[in-house]
């Protein structure tokens, strides 16, 4: 910005040393006309002159090089644009401003050396006080037939002057706004989406980042309904003020969401102590700078929110980065979200250097950027409500089912079932003498033998049945379709595995009780579950490391070695 703020200066001065005249624009047949290449302009540095001052000052200069936007300055700008119409008929035609952040544009129509009328507006005053209502400033005219008429625009402003005027017929000017608006509405409407979809999935959940992804992207969302002059014509038009200040903290909001947002998604903490320390001291520098936006002028505040912002970016980039780097899938999402609004940014800044052509593609990358990069980091978040779900169905010591995905997957199988008629059943396994095995090589041992075993057990059943650890040292297998023999059998070999293949010192056994649903009277999960269980309790009693069927007629296996 600064350096454009420079060139817009040194070719300013070129420009006002050239005497040239804009020529008349004969507005009789015009359709559209950008004016930034037509209209002469005169600097005010003191803000002092009047209207009948301006109408008689020298030094108008054509718009240098078609630049027509100075950065922050604390002069007022004079703008002069001659028409004629030298039709036979009126002609009807209206005046874009299409920055609407300009705090105070004055208009007035001269015409047979007189004022013919004056319009003063600007994001300073109220809203009604335009001609009409849109969130660009709208100067409706009237040119009488064979007529000259001279426009003189005024505007001061604290923020950047950005001077873009153009001229339409009404008709043409409809059709392009009605343009606008339906890319407006998608744009702002994806925001609405992600905000609402996003804040359901909060209720639901109750995961923080999703908290701080809403509060981010509703901050994010505002600031650029106030820089597209949206907020101020829908949300707070009476108040002027308000208007004003809410760019900065909006600004100051999203990068405070947006630094809780990535600490939390990325685990910050835990991810880069150093770094999440640094992110948050921004954090309360955006804070500070957010109480500061009530009291200190917009023009002071913008340049430290600017480097604040800067630092931000770096700071999040920096633990996604890190992210990647530890292989963590959610930074994979967050870093290509960031790479699609950089890419954003790298447009517009391409654009605004002239290597890629203005449109509205280019002239608004940043602004398409950053819904995308919200759209991105809603998946991400998605992404995080699977994972959190695999998490809590899965045991963390083992990579197994816990006991609630297993009890809801035997709930499935018995519904099934009930269609099909086939039978299912159900091991369940009780490590023998485990608490001799934790208390003679320690409590880590025993965890590495409950792995092996969950190893073992997983090596030992095909595709469609399901191993899980159903508590501290048991665990339970589903054998869909398999009899009470058949299981029996399988039973057999798993028990003869473990023993064969757990245990450093000597080897770990385990107890196995089998139910099937033919074994008679088994109608429900919690039945088979039963009388797993009580076949496992015989077993155990019998002696230990030996499989025992439900139904007293299954052959037993004996103690191996
Ligand atoms: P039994 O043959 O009768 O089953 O004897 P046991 O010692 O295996 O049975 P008990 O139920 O008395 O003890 C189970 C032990 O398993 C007690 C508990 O400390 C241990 N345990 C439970 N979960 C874990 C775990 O995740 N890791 C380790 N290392 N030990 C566990
Ligand atoms: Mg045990
Ligand atoms: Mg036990």
């Amino acid at each position: 910005m600064a350096i454009g703020n420079w060139l817009g200066s040194a070719l300013l001065a070129l420009g006002l040393m050239s005497t040239a005249q804009a020529a008349t624009i004969e507005a009789g047949d015009l359709e559209q006309l950008d004016l930034n290449g037509h209209i002469s302009l005169l600097e005010d540095a003191g803000r002092a002159m009047d209207i009948d001052e301006a109408r008689i000052a020298q030094g108008y200069a054509p718009a240098p090089g078609g630049r027509t936007s100075f950065g922050f300055t604390e002069s007022a700008w004079w703008v002069r644009v001659p028409l004629r119409n030298s039709a036979d008929t009126p002609r009807e035609l209206v005046l874009r401003q299409d920055y609407p952040l300009i705090d105070k544009i004055d208009l007035w129509v001269v015409r047979d050396g007189v004022v013919a009328s004056h319009i003063a507006t600007g994001d300073r005053l109220p809203f009604d006080t335009r001609a009409i209502d849109h969130r660009d400033f709208l100067f409706p005219l009237t040119l009488p037939a064979r007529s000259e008429t001279t426009l003189y625009l005024r505007l001061q402003t604290d923020g950047a002057m950005n001077i873009g005027l153009s001229l339409h017929r009404p008709i043409t000017l409809l059709s392009r706004l009605s343009l606008e608006q339906l890319a407006f509405g998608l744009y702002f409407g994806g925001f609405f989406v992600l905000i609402f979809y996003n804040l359901f999935i909060f209720l639901a959940v109750r995961d923080r980042p999703f908290l701080f992804y809403l509060l981010y992207a509703t901050s994010y969302g505002l600031y650029f309904g106030i820089h597209d002059g949206l907020s101020f014509q829908f949300l707070w038009p009476d108040h002027p003020d308000w208007a004003n200040t809410s760019l900065l903290v909006m600004l100051t909001l999203t990068l405070t969401f947006g630094l809780l947002f990535t600490r939390s998604f990325l685990d910050g903490p835990r991810l880069a102590p150093r770094l999440d320390r640094a992110a948050s001291a921004l954090q309360a520098l955006s804070i500070l700078a957010l109480l500061a936006s009530f009291l200190v002028p917009y023009r002071v505040l913008i340049a430290p929110v600017a480097y604040l912002t800067l630092a931000a970016t770096v700071v999040i980039l920096a633990m996604g980065i890190l992210g990647l780097l530890r292989r963590q899938v959610s930074a994979r999402y967050f870093m290509i979200a960031w790479a699609v609004l950089l890419a954003g940014v790298l447009v517009y800044m391409c654009k605004t250097f002239g290597w890629l052509p203005h449109n509205a593609l280019t002239q608004n990358a940043f602004q398409i950027g950053s819904l995308l990069e919200m759209m991105l980091l809603s998946l991400a978040l998605a992404h995080r409500v699977r994972e959190l779900s695999h998490q809590s169905r899965t045991d963390a010591l083992t990579q197994l089912v816990n006991r609630r995905a297993f009890d809801e997957t035997v709930e499935r199988e018995f519904d099934r079932r009930r269609k099909s008629h086939v039978a299912i059943a159900l091991l369940v396994a009780d490590v023998d003498h485990f608490k001799q095995v934790n208390d003679r090589h320690g409590h880590a041992y025993g965890d590495k033998v409950l792995r092996r075993i969950a190893d073992v057990l997983r090596e030992c059943v095909d595709g469609r049945d399901m191993v899980g650890r159903y508590g501290g040292e048991e665990f339970a297998v589903l054998f869909p379709g398999l009899d009470a023999s058949a299981a029996a059998a399988r039973a057999e070999q798993i028990r003869q595995a473990v023993q064969e293949r757990v245990g450093d010192h000597s080897p770990v056994t385990i107890s196995i009780g089998v139910a099937s649903t033919d074994d008679g009277g088994i109608d429900s999960p919690n039945a088979l579950f039963r009388a797993a269980d009580e076949a496992l309790y015989r077993a155990k009693d019998r002696g230990r490391n030996r499989v025992v069927g439900y139904a007293e007629a299954l052959p037993e296996s004996s103690p191996a070695g």
